[in-house]
């Protein structure tokens, strides 16, 4: 029996789509002995083994670049994988580095439990820190991370100022934009090295893939992306690449009318006798309303609630009474989301925000005014174990 040993890419008679073929590899063919050879030559762009992506990889990231306004794009199998490749690919034991308490937690958790086990200088800073991070700033400072709003907590950076200092300082600067989106900030353009996106929330937008994108203007450190994802084995599935493509063509549209639903919904929880504090910069209370008013366009879908406080059995019967609200992490997707941080958690992380339970809500697609309803239902059973 013999067997093809080329798939020819094309179609006879002529085929055409509105949607992008799905390459799988792992081992990528060369036609000459001297191409195999010299394959390593084709990175940080080409093809030379599946574990650096197929044309489908390299489609999306062309795509999540565009959106960036970046001149490169690495993707990688989840949000937290990109964080951490970037960080692997640019720190090195006994370097300091600068991390924003107010960090995704998984971020924080590398770096306190394995880079500081590994000779790296990890100090936390407070993430309303701004122009003063330059204090912090050591001569073996090797990068800042920010995170802007920060996770459950919210807080707002002074972005551009961190990223002023730090360029001054040569000192690299990773964000996490997954917030707001490139749509509604664009580190790079504010003076950011690295923009991380957990391409699982908005770009992929169904709750269904994992998936991860760092963007980046500098040539030589998107080479060094490239070859540590490669070498840290951080393989995306084609598939995958498929699923955030498909999300990204109704992207747009949906970030829009999901922030808009979030404004109105976080506008009117602020007005409930039952809620203290809503978390949430595009509100006018909040302490970041000036900067995202001088940064950032559009509402983003996700923020966080303090509630009066009430005993757990309070927050049990707001959980349990919730019909449109499904119990669950992650966020940005078409389908509403709660999720519960508690008390001593928030009260245990440097620099706290709070010391009460968090209740986080991404609002999703469904019509605002069920949802309000929703919202009201679950406040009443809260009120009535809030005494
Ligand atoms: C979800 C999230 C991540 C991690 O993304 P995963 O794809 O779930 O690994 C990182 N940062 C922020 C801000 C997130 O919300």
């Amino acid at each position: 029996m013999s067997l093809p040993t080329r798939d020819a890419g094309s179609a006879s008679p002529p085929f055409a789509s509105l949607s992008p073929a799905v390459w799988r590899a792992s081992t990528v063919v060369f036609d000459t002995l001297d191409d195999f050879v010299e394959r390593k030559q084709r990175q940080p762009d080409g093809y030379s083994y599946g574990i650096t992506g197929t044309p489908t990889a390299r489609l999306l990231e062309t795509r999540i670049a565009e959106l960036e306004q970046a001149r490169h794009c690495v993707v990688t199998p989840s949000g937290a994988a990109a964080l951490m490749t970037t960080v692997m690919a640019f720190v090195r034991g006994g370097d300091h580095v600068l991390v924003s308490a107010a960090c995704y937690g998984s971020l924080l958790a590398f770096c306190q439990r394995w880079l500081a086990q590994m000779g790296v200088q990890v100090e936390l800073y407070r993430p309303t820190l701004g122009a003063d991070v330059e204090a912090l700033i050591r001569p073996n400072t090797r990068l800042i991370c920010l995170e802007a709003p920060g996770s459950l907590t919210m807080e707002m950076a002074d972005v551009p100022a961190i990223a002023a200092v730090a360029r001054r300082r040569g000192v690299l600067t990773m964000m996490d934009n997954t917030w707001a989106s490139p749509l509604g900030f664009r580190p790079l353009a504010h003076g950011v090295d690295f923009s991380v996106e957990a391409a699982t929330k908005f770009f992929s937008g169904h709750s269904d893939v994992l998936m991860g994108s760092v963007s980046t203007n500098d040539a030589e450190h998107y080479a060094v992306l490239r070859e540590t994802q490669s070498i840290l084995g951080q393989q995306v599935s084609p598939e995958d690449c498929f699923l955030v493509l498909r999300g990204l063509e109704t992207f747009a549209l949906r970030l829009a009318a999901q922030g808009q639903a979030t404004l109105a919904l976080a506008r009117w929880l602020a007005q409930q006798p039952e809620i203290e504090q809503v978390m949430y910069p595009p509100l006018e209370s909040d302490p970041g309303h000036a900067l995202w008013k001088r940064d950032y366009a559009g509402y983003g879908c996700l923020f966080s609630l303090v509630l009066r406080e009430a005993p757990p059995a309070a927050f049990h019967a707001f959980f349990g009474a919730l019909q449109q609200f499904p119990i669950g992490a992650s966020w940005g997707g078409v389908h509403s989301l709660a999720a519960y941080y508690p008390g001593e958690l928030q009260a245990s992380r440097p620099y706290p925000a709070t010391d009460r339970p968090l209740v986080r809500l991404s609002i999703g697609l469904e019509a605002v005014e069920s949802l309000r309803q929703d919202l009201r239902a679950g406040l009443d059973a809260y009120a009535q174990h809030a005494g």
